[in-house]
């Protein structure tokens, strides 16, 4: 069996569970939006107990602020009333050589950005190797 077939056996599963999607209820209720790092084992709806609406989830490789995180996260604000930002990077991470630093830049380059009408609401947080949740701030 492969990957897929295993995730399409586990769907059939959980089926009944699935919710329409509410054309009403597009915004984000908690109005976040969270970059993280696509790592597989980072539970980003368990870490901050998201439900289904709760925020956005925008993940790739490094939870890195790149030019399309720049595009989703504008899209996220204009067109859904999103209007904070939390960052999570973590330990451990393939595709970080410095991830707190990193994370740093990140956050400094979201500040930085003419893209996005709201960045006065934004945290970065260090996911570490023992499971724990460190809010890095900026100096
Ligand atoms: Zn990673």
């Amino acid at each position: 069996m492969t990957g897929t077939e295993d995730l399409l056996v586990r769907r059939h599963d959980v089926g009944a569970a699935l919710a329409p999607l509410d054309p009403r209820k597009r915004e984000p209720q908690t109005r976040v939006a969270i970059v993280a790092c696509m790592d597989a084992r980072l539970g980003v709806e368990t870490m901050f107990g998201l439900r289904p609406g709760d925020a956005h989830v925008i993940r790739n490789a490094g939870g890195c602020v790149t030019d399309d995180t720049l595009r989703s996260l504008r899209l996220s604000q204009l067109q859904e009333g999103t209007r904070e930002i939390v960052l999570v990077h973590h330990e451990d991470c393939t595709a970080l050589i410095d991830p707190a630093e990193d994370l740093l830049t990140c956050m400094a380059r979201l500040g930085d950005s003419a893209q996005l009408p709201h960045t006065e609401a934004l945290r970065g947080f260090l996911y570490t190797r023992r499971g724990a949740l460190r809010e890095v701030r900026r100096m």
